[in-house]
């Protein structure tokens, strides 16, 4: 709907047309604000590369991104490129997770971690502030191959996880499981559940099956908000799995994160939080009175350059590249998983993922060494992770194969 595939001279033609929309410090009296372009004795500012050079004209020009620009007001002296911004959440949330239109808030947090963070935030003062809940009768539910972020939200926010377990072998949520550790929660006093379900986790690429969550939380009759942690997958799950139930067509599913850093190869500090409308200002920090439209983030003064990479990354490849894209992805991955297959090595893969995860005896410390492998633990690996990128060809993996084989 919003997601259109443009050529290079519209892309340039939009982001200059934002950027000129924003405050100019050269020609414009602007004496208030700790902002300016970047150091013009660092950064050449005329060099003649620059005319044709979106993004890297953005950095120099440096709009601040701060707070939330799709609800309320923000600041006005960086509106051109805050329009960018929007652009780029109805993208996320409307044509990647199916969301209705102008019906979600949301913003380019500085990465995954924060944009988990925000969504715990979020729900923990909500539980709060609609049903009077104590702050210790609130928990985080959320699996053994949930990111860390889960824990860093844990300490920050004084609030107890419990972690359910997954298959060992499958990396699947068990319903038997989470009840018991649902009832755990009870047994301590947990009333409020913040559950966090993966769209393909860290280690294995693994999609948690949402229902199995939702289910028992039903069943038990349990208060709870649902986020979908797609740092990994956000870019990726929903152009596999046509069927996906990680979308806000789900009713339970209130908010996403998904990182543009890590499977859309944009900028590090693209981590995208989106929520439905309703529950952002229950993080408004009233206090930012400087702030022209108050702050609903985490993080404060964001760069705005961060956004249109993101923009121009998705609005360059277009809906159909990106599904191209991800489909050379996942050929190459069930070329690589043949492989395994053929040489007996036993490997994780979920059919909707680029990640597999091959048991560490089939592979010698020094070619997981010397192929930059990744352990799931650095002190006793159980698991090495490869993840198919886009300079990750047939041609690399083939290296690995013979590696292998020649062991
Ligand atoms: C990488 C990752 C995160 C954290 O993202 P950062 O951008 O590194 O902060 C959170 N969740 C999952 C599933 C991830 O893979």
């Amino acid at each position: 709907m919003f997601w259109k595939k443009k050529s290079q001279e519209e892309i340039q033609a939009t982001v200059f047309q934002a950027l000129s929309r924003n405050v100019d410090y050269n020609s414009e009296t602007i004496l208030g604000i700790p902002a300016s372009y970047l150091d013009d004795k660092v950064f050449n500012q005329d060099a003649s590369f620059i005319k044709d050079a979106p993004f890297i004209s953005s950095l120099i020009q440096n709009p601040n991104h701060i707070g939330c620009h799709t609800l309320g007001k923000s600041e006005s002296f960086f509106e051109g490129t805050h329009e960018i911004e929007r652009d780029l959440i109805q993208i996320c949330a409307v044509d990647i997770l199916k969301g209705e239109p102008d019906e979600q808030d949301g913003y380019v947090a500085s990465g995954g971690t924060e944009a988990n963070i925000q969504a715990i935030w979020i729900y923990r003062n909500y539980f709060m502030n609609e049903y009077e809940a104590e702050q210790s009768e609130i928990c985080i539910l959320c699996s053994e191959d949930s990111h860390y972020s889960m824990d860093k939200a844990a300490n920050l926010l004084t609030l107890s996880v419990f972690k359910t377990t997954v298959d060992s072998e499958l990396r699947v949520l068990n319903a038997e499981d989470v009840r018991m550790t649902i009832q755990k929660a009870r047994d301590a006093g947990k009333k409020y559940f913040i559950v966090i379900s993966n769209m393909m986790t860290t280690m294995f690429g693994s999609i948690d099956l949402v229902q199995t969550y939702t289910d028992v939380l039903v069943a038990m009759n349990c208060q709870f908000k649902l986020h979908i942690d797609g740092a990994y997958g956000g870019f990726y799950y929903p152009f596999t799995d046509d069927s996906s139930l990680l979308t806000f067509e789900n009713p339970h599913i209130t908010s996403f994160t998904l990182d543009a850093h890590k499977m859309a190869q944009a900028p590090y500090g693209t981590g995208i939080f989106l929520i439905r409308k309703g529950y952002m200002h229950h993080v408004n920090t009233k206090e930012a009175s400087y702030v022209e439209g108050e702050d609903y983030t985490l993080i404060g003064s964001r760069s705005g350059a961060n956004a249109i990479a993101v923009w121009m990354i998705l609005v360059k490849n277009g809906p159909f590249g990106w599904q191209e894209k991800v489909f050379i992805l996942q050929k190459r991955t069930a070329w690589m998983c043949k492989q395994f297959k053929e040489m007996s090595i036993a490997f994780y893969r979920h059919p909707f993922s680029n990640i597999i995860t091959i048991k560490a005896p089939f592979v010698p410390i020094d070619i997981a060494t010397k192929f930059g492998l990744v352990p799931d633990n650095h002190k006793a690996p159980n698991w090495y992770k490869i993840v198919i990128m886009d300079h990750v060809t047939i041609e690399k993996l083939s290296l690995l194969i013979e590696a292998l084989k020649a062991n």
